[in-house]
C-alpha cells in the first residue's frame, strides 16, 4: 500500500487530486492546513507528500522544512507560478520535485510515479554500505574510488564530492548555488563557471555521449540533476 498525503486548501482541487490518485491505487489523505500537515505526516507516515506552497496555518515552505527535520519522505511542492518554482528550488527546502498549477491529473500522476520510483531506487542504492550506485557509476566513499561501467576513473577531490552529492540525491534538482555550497562550502566566492567546468569533466567520464548527457543533465535556467 502506497500512502500519499495531499496538503491542499482548495477543496475542489484536493478532491480531484484525491480521486485521481485513488483511481491509480494509492491510499490518500487530505489535510487543508499547514500546521496540521506536519503533525499528520509524523503520525501517518506517508510514502509521498504533495504539498501546496500557499496554505493557511503554516506556509508550505515551512511545512516542508518541518517534515524534513524528522523524515526523508519525498515531497512534491505544488506552486502557483513558474517563478515560485525557482524560489522553492532556490530555498533548498529539501523538496524532491515541484509541479506548477494548473496541471493535468495525468501530469500529476506521472510526476508522483517518477518521484516514488526514484525514492525506491535511492533506498536500494544506499544498501551497499559505503558504496553509492547511480546509473553506470559506483562510488565508494571509504575507498575513495569511482568505477564507471566497471572501469576505475581518476577522482580529483572536488569531482569526487560533486559526484557523491549528486548520487546521494538521484533526481534532485540542484541549483548551481546549491551545488557550489555543498561542494565548495558557503563561503566560496568564485564564479559558477568553476562548477560548470567540473560538470563537464564528470560528463566526459560518465556519459557515453558527453554532448548529449543521459545522467548528468542540465535543467535549463535552474541547474543540474543526476538521473540514474
Ligand atoms: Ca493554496
Amino acid at each position: 500500500m502506497t500512502q500519499i498525503l495531499i496538503v491542499e486548501d482548495e477543496p475542489a482541487l484536493a478532491d480531484s487530486i484525491r480521486y485521481s490518485l485513488e483511481h491509480e491505487g494509492y491510499t490518500c489523505a487530505v489535510v487543508m492546513e499547514g500546521d496540521r500537515a506536519v503533525e499528520f505526516a509524523r503520525s501517518w507516515r506517508p510514502d509521498l507528500v504533495l504539498l501546496d506552497l500557499m496554505l493557511p496555518g503554516m506556509p508550505g515552505a515551512d511545512v516542508c522544512r518541518e517534515i524534513r527535520k524528522t523524515s526523508a519522505v519525498p515531497v512534491v511542492m505544488v506552486t502557483a507560478k513558474d517563478t515560485e518554482a525557482d524560489k522553492v528550488i532556490g530555498l533548498e527546502l529539501g523538496a524532491d520535485d515541484y509541479i506548477t498549477k494548473p496541471f493535468s491529473m495525468r501530469e500529476l500522476i506521472a510526476r508522483v510515479r517518477a518521484v516514488l520510483r526514484r525514492a525506491e531506487q535511492k533506498a536500494v542504492s544506499e544498501i551497499g554500505g559505503s558504496t553509492l550506485v547511480g546509473g553506470p557509476v559506483h562510488l565508494d566513499t571509504d575507498r575513495h574510488e569511482v568505477l564507471v561501467r566497471g572501469d576505475r576513473v581518476d577522482r580529483p577531490p572536488k569531482e569526487f564530492s560533486l559526484l557523491e552529492a549528486l548520487l546521494r540525491r538521484p533526481g534532485k534538482l540542484w541549483t548551481r548555488e546549491g551545488l557550489i555550497a555543498r561542494v565548495w562550502g558557503d563561503d566560496y566566492y568564485g564564479d559558477t563557471r568553476t562548477l560548470d567546468v567540473h560538470i563537464k569533466r564528470l560528463r566526459a567520464k560518465i556519459e557515453r555521449d558527453p554532448s548529449g548527457p543521459e545522467h548528468l543533465r542540465t535543467v535549463r535556467g535552474l541547474g543540474y540533476r543526476f538521473d540514474p
